[in-house]
């Protein structure tokens, strides 16, 4: 494929993914749009009883690496917790969501039919607020969702019910000519690594045979504690692990240098440890030496910020050797996140590369 093919693609899975919701749990809508996608470049697919989305793209080596790459499905979002009567709707965070970007948010609520609602997290306006409170961040006990409805039987009738799971929306944007060019958009932690995973299918399926197996593993629930990857890996059963991630990059104005943990285009960003894991240092080797090899700049993922679903790895089937490979992003978590196009390419580049070459470890 052709950089500008390439590209062309990365920025409408992109679109896609970011479009689609998949709080924690009920993946379902991206679950299907990946299996769809990876049935294409991959020898077999299948979902597991969790919801993961696995495949395998079998080596021609029958002695070769079972090398396992996985990206999380889910989003942090919202569960619907109570309908008032008079139609309000309460609700808890799933995952980590900073409570000061709810107040006036846009929400998007899905329903069992998979329906959308829009919503508002309503805040009440300055005029009438104590100076004192407009200085604290609000508290989940007095924030609720309005969608217009007047009382509960409407709500009801909408099909919302408790469980359901909300978003708080952003709108995607391609722009090629800013900075070099860069993507925003909604849930880009973690559809930035489902996009890097498929890509890396696609290119693999359309080359000479290679000699290691390739397992794919697009995860569920990852934003509520890593709880769908165990399931992942016993089903494929990996000598190696590589987590795909979208990782947090605070360069921007009044973040010292030490703290900023990634930057935007300075490429793919290394983990060397994370408050889960210690990772695999003669694999970070590979993966610095394949960037190189390629031109690319690389960067390490300061230590020891987040945790990936590498650390379930690095504890079970006897110990799996692992790694994580991110994009770097700015505002993860939040309704709209930005990611540079050189990082992107860059990325699933040097993934490819790392997996199509030799690997010892
Ligand atoms: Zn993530």
């Amino acid at each position: 494929m052709s950089e500008s093919n390439l590209l062309e693609n990365v920025v409408e899975i992109q679109r896609k993914l970011s479009t689609l919701i998949g709080v924690s749990g009920h993946e379902n809508d991206v679950s299907a749009f990946i299996f769809n996608e990876l049935k294409q470049h991959a020898d077999n697919v299948w979902m597991d009883k969790m919801g993961n989305v696995l495949g395998i793209k079998k080596g021609t080596d029958p002695d070769g690496l079972r090398i396992m790459i996985d990206a999380h499905m889910d989003e942090v979002g919202l569960l619907i917790s109570y309908i008032e009567k008079n139609g309000f709707l309460r609700f808890v965070p799933l995952g980590g969501i900073d409570k000061r970007l709810y107040p006036g948010s846009d929400i998007k609520i899905q329903t069992k039919s998979g329906k959308t609602i829009s919503g508002i997290i309503g805040m009440n306006p300055p005029h009438i607020t104590d100076p004192k409170l407009r200085d604290i961040s609000p508290d989940h006990a007095n924030l609720f969702i309005d969608i217009g409805a007047k009382d509960e039987e409407e709500v009801k009738n909408l099909g919302i019910i408790v469980g359901n799971r909300a978003v708080l929306d952003g709108r995607f944007e391609y722009n090629p000519d800013i900075g070099g060019g860069f993507m925003r958009g909604r849930a880009f932690d973690d559809r930035t690594g489902c996009n890097v995973a498929l890509q890396v299918s696609k290119l693999i399926n359309d080359m000479e045979p290679i000699p290691n197996t390739i397992l794919y593993s697009f995860t569920v629930c990852e934003e509520v504690g890593g709880r769908g990857v165990p399931a992942a890996t016993d089903g494929l059963n990996p000598d190696i692990g590589i987590a795909l991630e979208n990782t947090i990059a605070a360069d921007v104005p009044g973040v010292p240098l030490n703290k900023q943990i990634t930057q935007l285009e300075h490429g793919p960003a290394f983990s060397v440890a994370d408050r889960r894991t210690l990772y695999h240092e003669k694999l970070l080797e590979i993966f610095k030496m394949r960037a190189e090899e390629l031109g690319y700049s690389w960067q390490y993922k300061q230590p020891a910020f987040g945790g990936t679903n590498a650390g379930l790895w690095h504890t079970m089937h006897k110990g799996i050797p692992s790694g994580c490979i991110s994009v770097p992003s700015r505002y993860i978590h939040s309704p709209i996140a930005m990611i540079k196009i050189s990082d992107i390419l860059a990325t699933i580049n040097t993934l490819l590369a790392i997996l199509t070459k030799p690997i010892e470890i």
